[in-house]
Formats: C-alpha cells, sequence, structure tokens
C-alpha cells in the first residue's frame, strides 16, 4: 500500500519521465559525479556493442577506445561467452561459498595457478577490482596477526595509483581528485611518488629518477621501521593514473627492498592481467617479478561477468596455516565469492585468449603504440606513451615546460566529446586521453582510430585559439 502511495504522489508531483535519459536524472546515482549534479545527471547512452564497436543512444556506432574500463578485452557480444554464462546459468545459478564449492570455480583457481608466476598458487575470487584489493590487504592484516606481528600493517602506496573505491582500497589510491572531498584510513598508509618519468625533475637522466624513486623507498621503510610496514601496492603500469609505466628496473629494486625488509609485495593487475601486455599476468612475463600476491578483475571475463580475485603465494598460505593460532578464522568472505556463472564466464574467456587473442595482442602492440606516437607531431601534445595496448596522450600548455596547469580543465572532455562527433569513444582524464581497445582490434581499426585522435585533438586545438 505505501509503495502504490508514494508511487501515486510521484508521478501527481511531476509529469511521467518517458527517456532513458529523464529516469536516470531522476533515480539513477552515477559513480563519480560532483555534488553539484549527484542525482540530476545523465550520461551518453550506450545501446549496442559488438567486436570493437558499440553503439549510442542516437545510433552512432563507435570504436570502444577504453574497452569499457580496460575490460572489454575479447570485444562485445562474443556468442561463446555468452552461450556458456547461459549453459552455467541453467545448470548451476549460485551456489553458497560459505559451506559448498561447485566445479567452474576449482577448475578456474588451477587455471589461473598455472599462468601465475612464483609459487603464486591458490585464488581468493571476489566481486570485482576494489574487492580483490580490499581482500590482498586484509590477508596481509590476518597473515602478520597470526604470525605475532600486529603492529606490521601499514601499506606503501603511490601518487597517481588506483586501487578501488571501497574504504581500504581507495585509501591508496593517490590521484588528489579521489582523496580531496573523501575519507580514507589514512594513518594506515603512506604514500611515495608517482614514478612517472614525462614529470621528473628537469635536467635529470631516467636512470637517476628511478634510482631517487627507489631510494626514497628505502628511506621510507627505514623511517617507519619495516615491522610496521605490511605491504607495498603498485599497479605495474599505473593505468588510471596515465598509463604511466614506470623506469626501467623500478619494479624490480621495490621488489628486493620489501624482500629485504618481509615487506609482502602486492602487484595490482586489474588493469594489466588477462592480455592487456600480451599476456595472462604482467608481472613476471613483462617486468620479471614475482609478486606475493596479484589482484585481478576486469579482463577476466572480459567484463562480461563482475568477477575479481587475488592470487595468493602457497608459502604464505602454508605460512597462515602453520601459525601458532589454528582457530583463528579469516573472517572475510563475499555472498558471490566465487561465482559458478563468473568462473565458467572467465574459463571460457581464458580460451579465447589462450588459442589466439593473446598472442594477437602482443604482435599488434607495437603498431598500435607506433601509430599512436604520431599525435605527438600535435603541438598540443606533450607525450604519447604506452605499453601493449594501453597508452596515454597527454596534453600540456607548453612543451618546453611540459606544463598542463595552465591548459583548459576541460580539454580532455573536448577531445573527447569531438571525437564521440567522429565515431570514437575516448577516456578523458583532466588533461589526458587515455586508450586500451578490446584486444581483437586489427591494423585497420587502429589507423581509424588514431585519424579520429588526430582530428579530434586539432578540433579541440582550434576550440582553444
Ligand atoms: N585496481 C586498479 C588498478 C583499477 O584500475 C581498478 C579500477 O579501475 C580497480 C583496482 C578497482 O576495480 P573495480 O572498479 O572493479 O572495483
Amino acid at each position: 500500500m505505501a509503495a502504490i502511495r508514494k508511487q501515486s504522489m510521484v508521478q501527481a508531483g511531476r509529469p511521467r519521465a518517458n527517456t532513458t535519459e529523464e529516469i536516470a536524472r531522476r533515480h539513477l546515482l552515477q559513480p563519480w559525479p560532483v555534488a553539484g549534479s549527484i542525482g540530476a545527471e545523465a550520461r551518453g547512452l550506450i545501446g549496442e556493442g559488438d567486436g570493437i564497436y558499440v553503439v549510442d543512444g542516437e545510433g552512432r556506432r563507435l570504436i570502444d577506445g577504453p574497452a569499457g574500463m580496460w575490460c572489454t578485452n575479447v570485444g562485445h557480444r562474443n556468442q561463446e561467452l555468452a552461450g556458456v554464462m547461459y549453459e552455467q546459468a541453467m545448470a548451476l545459478s549460485y551456489n553458497t561459498p560459505w559451506y559448498t564449492m561447485n566445479e567452474p570455480s576449482a577448475a578456474l583457481a588451477a587455471r589461473i595457478a598455472a599462468h601465475a608466476p612464483g609459487d603464486l598458487d591458490h585464488v581468493f575470487f571476489t566481486t570485482g577490482g576494489s574487492s580483490a584489493v580490499e581482500t590482498a590487504l586484509r590477508f596481509m592484516q590476518f597473515y602478520n596477526n597470526v604470525r605475532g606481528r600486529p603492529d606490521k600493517k601499514m601499506v606503501v602506496s603511490r601518487g597517481g595509483a588506483y586501487h578501488g573505491s571501497t574504504y581500504l582500497s581507495a585509501s591508496l589510491n593517490g590521484r588528489p581528485r579521489d582523496r580531496d572531498w573523501m575519507d580514507g584510513a589514512d594513518g594506515l598508509v603512506v604514500k611515495l611518488s608517482c614514478p612517472d618519468p614525462f614529470r621528473r625533475p628537469a635536467g635529470m637522466s631516467v636512470e637517476a629518477f628511478r634510482d631517487l624513486l627507489v631510494q626514497e623507498f628505502r628511506d621510507t621503510v627505514e623511517r617507519i621501521g619495516p615491522d610496521r610496514i605490511g605491504a607495498f601496492v603498485g599497479e605495474p603500469v599505473m593505468a588510471s593514473g596515465g598509463v604511466i609505466v614506470p623506469p626501467e628496473g623500478y619494479l624490480p629494486a621495490i621488489r628486493d627492498i620489501c624482500r629485504e625488509n618481509d615487506i609482502l609485495f602486492i602487484a595490482d593487475e586489474v588493469v594489466t592481467a588477462f592480455g592487456r601486455l600480451g599476456h595472462v599476468f604482467a608481472s613476471k612475463d613483462v617486468f620479471g617479478i614475482e609478486p606475493d600476491m596479484i589482484t585481478f578483475a576486469k579482463g577476466v571475463t572480459s567484463g562480461y561477468f563482475p568477477l575479481g580475485g587475488v592470487v595468493i603465494s602457497g608459502a604464505l598460505v602454508e605460512e597462515m596455516r602453520r601459525s601458532n593460532h589454528a582457530d583463528a578464522m579469516f573472517a572475510h568472505g563475499l555472498t558471490y565469492s566465487s561465482h559458478p556463472v563468473g568462473c565458467a564466464v572467465a574459463l571460457k574467456n581464458l580460451d579465447l585468449l589462450e588459442n589466439g587473442i593473446l598472442e594477437h595482442a602482443g604482435a599488434i602492440a607495437p603498431y598500435f603504440q607506433q601509430r599512436l606516437k604520431t599525435l605527438e607531431e600535435l603541438p598540443l601534445v606533450g607525450e604519447v606513451r604506452g605499453l601493449g595496448l594501453m597508452a596515454c596522450v597527454e596534453c600540456v600548455a607548453d612543451r618546453e615546460s611540459r606544463n598542463p596547469l595552465a591548459l583548459d580543465n576541460e580539454v580532455g572532455k573536448r577531445i573527447d566529446a569531438h571525437c564521440h562527433e567522429l565515431g570514437l569513444l575516448v577516456r578523458p582524464l583532466i588533461h589526458m586521453c587515455v586508450m586500451s581497445p578490446p584486444l581483437i582490434i586489427t591494423r585497420d581499426q587502429i589507423d581509424d582510430m588514431v585519424a579520429i585522435l588526430h582530428e579530434g585533438i586539432s578540433r579541440t586545438m582550434d576550440d582553444l585559439r
């Protein structure tokens, strides 16, 4: 009764909302709104997807430049993934992970363990990237509790990092806009500098910059004390911070310092795993490091199902098991941990990656980077950088000083708007545009993408004149 009354009051007070935009403006809370538009915002409608393309609300076909949010790795409308999702839902749509288990999650854990580096052979499944990072951190806390090191809990993160939107994972975020108006577990986190070679001090070589960053970590460990630091968490390539590829040798040096000081190295591969850098995991295959834990999400199901997880070192699991506290409970779990439908989709997704898509992604990546690099001929572009099938176009007001601050704050949005008109979705990040297309993209499609970006940036330059 109450619900019906409420509905009729709403309808009596306001005309019925007809379009999706109107409905969204009234009822849909979107992620990352500014206060002034909270609960009153409609965003560009996407109706369909097919391969590397999506279709917007006006029927315009667009290249999905950011692959959704770094995730639609095998592309849209993949019949095999859709089929397996249907079949698994018809066979078993859910089981409780508290005291039962299902076949797809065990099979997927084994497949992931086979791809993971070193002795990373146990997998805990979550519902996405934030919950994966949160789970890794809670493992670190529990691990130190049962080892009798309750003070060893601080986490080292970095400026420019993005690790999620749950309380603990968000506390690690290093982009100012993510933290300015939000609270976090500040006492638990210490931040290092962003390892962005483009923003290194003027006149300094990349090698000297790397050494400076490594020394900063050493000094931080010494200042805080290794007995108080539980983990270092880092994206091998910082994604949302602007595709920051760290200097050569930086990650192995950080890894060594962690090992020397009994600090867990947690590689956040939510973006880089499952093909974006041409491998299932990038830590070892691309950067030569063996972390203690790797978090993943996104590409594990190519975005078809919300799934993530943590791969954990067998030695760590063994140490927890052998602690003096055999009854201590790791009181952490999610209703949808090890979801059978998500895990079945991920198994099929892995089949697709292993049977050609990884190879294709690795082979086409140099062309992707090389073609995007040509955009540096445009005066607004300060740098195009990237690795594998992820890249960032960073705009500057002045190439000499690399100053982005004097730029129109909306420059990324302007480029996005022009590109949208021309048939390409880009992900704007203030004065940057990030590109990470589905891994199935072809050379011709890369040419189309770069031609549109070129025109979109040129039109933006005209706007700013
Ligand atoms: N970690 C990284 C590196 C990410 O890029 C993201 C999301 O973009 C997350 C964690 C959070 O993942 P999710 O949005 O699935 O919670």
